[in-house]
């Protein structure tokens, strides 16, 4: 495989995943494709070696195996599916000064400022009562760009180069038009109607604003990539990649979370119950589940934060990974991060025999660090993992940046990982 058409493909999941929702729904169709079936958690299931599964929750997580005909441990694949965002209220419209505006909710830790003059579109997902009378659900997206959130000029504010700070309640609310009133409910039963879905009420929705500027490359030689949910989307297409890559003799798993951003502890969330529930489903009683787990290893893929050039004296200089500096190991003393030195030596081990490089992140000791569905997947599953992810610079803003020549390097690591070692 080539690495601008492995890109182009990262490039096209990051545009076509505006939520989870819509993210969860891409990775279903990748393995569709390559003949995974479907299963559906409220059904019962009969599992036959040899073949190739997947099964979502809530829309915004999905879990997908192979299933070999000897099983003795997976290697399993983790990342998570959110992105920190600005999520609209139930009763959003405000009106103001001659503006119609939608009040918003920030979800998880976002920088606020870079939302500011954006061409801001919506989607999620809308629960309705149908033209049968029965409440159904439908995943939409308005495309086009309908919002801005505007700056308040300079002139205006005169310190705002130098201490500017952000109210969320107030600061941040869209304005989506120029009118002395909006009906919500209406405007989101025009957009289902004008896409063929006949709705008689809007009964609730999980709707969220982003970015319409597309995904794309900056740089002299195309060095970066450059997009909005690149934290986790990047390690959803790798790991999504791999599994579309092995055969059903290879013990696989690859699981995608939503509600990392948020601490997880959702049902569809790393602290829920969804992948021991699967692995329980997959395993006969508690002595096979508990063998399986201890066999299995995990691979807990986030993004790492790469070093930025005006702001170098954050890292520790020895452990300050670069952009296109190959996947990222991540330590922490504290056990924020779940790597220890035989699951590292795993990973070291499979980057060697795909002939690529491998760097280390370790946060300043006089600074906090962040975390992952790394250690949370450890404790509850009792499964040896290591936490790594691809650098990246301005985590968490409405557009990210990562290097170009690192997301197919550790697609070809994952892929020299298998269950008793490398090959
Ligand atoms: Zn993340």
């Amino acid at each position: 495989m080539i690495e601008s058409e492995f890109n182009a493909g990262l490039l096209d999941f990051l545009d076509g995943s505006p939520t989870p929702l819509h993210a969860v729904k891409r990775i279903s169709e990748a393995l569709d494709i390559k003949g995974f079936q479907r299963l559906d958690e409220s059904d019962s299931w009969s599992l036959e070696a040899g073949r190739k599964y997947y099964v979502t929750r809530n829309g915004t997580s999905i879990i997908a195996f192979t299933l070999p005909h000897f099983l003795e441990g997976f290697v399993m694949l983790g990342a998570h599916t959110d992105s920190p965002n600005l999520k609209i209220k139930p009763n959003p419209v405000v009106i103001s000064n001659g503006f119609v505006q939608l009040g918003v909710e920030p979800y998880g830790g976002l920088l606020l400022n870079p939302w500011f003059d954006r061409d801001l579109s919506i989607a999620g997902r809308v629960t309705f009562l149908a033209s049968d009378g029965e409440a159904a659900s439908e995943i939409i997206d308005f495309v086009e760009p309908l919002a801005m959130i505007p700056s308040l000029a300079i002139h205006l504010d005169k310190d705002a180069n130098k201490n500017r700070s952000i109210n969320p309640q107030t600061d941040i609310i869209p304005i989506i038009g120029c009118a002395e009133e909006l009906d919500f409910e209406q405007m989101i039963l025009d957009h289902l109607s004008d896409n063929g879905t006949d709705a008689q009420k809007l009964l609730s929705h999980d709707l969220s604003f982003y970015d319409t500027q597309k995904a794309g490359y900056v740089g002299l030689e195309r060095e970066f990539i450059v997009s909005a949910r690149i934290d986790n989307l990047i390690s959803c297409y790798v790991n999504t990649r791999v599994m579309c890559s092995v055969e059903e003799d290879d013990a696989r798993l690859m699981v995608c979370l939503d509600h990392e951003e948020v601490g997880s502890e959702t049902t569809a969330g790393a602290a829920g119950s969804f992948l021991e529930s699967v692995l329980r489903r997959i395993t006969k009683g508690h002595e096979d589940f508990t063998k399986l787990m201890r066999r299995s290893f995990l691979v807990s893929c986030d993004n790492a934060h790469g070093v930025h050039p005006n702001f170098p004296s954050v890292h520790d200089e020895n452990h300050a990974p670069k952009i296109n500096g190959g996947p990222v190991i991540k330590v922490n003393a504290n056990q924020r991060y779940a790597s220890n030195s035989e699951t590292i030596a795993r990973f070291v081990q499979a980057a060697e025999h795909a002939g690529k490089r491998v760097q280390y992140f370790v946060s300043r000791s006089d600074m906090g660090c962040g975390s992952t569905i790394g250690p949370v997947t450890a404790a509850s599953l009792g499964v040896d993992t290591v936490d790594i992810g691809l650098p990246t610079l301005a985590m968490h803003s409405i557009r990210e940046l990562a290097g170009s020549g690192d997301a197919m390097e550790l697609y070809e690591i994952l892929l020299q990982l298998h269950e008793k070692g490398i090959r």
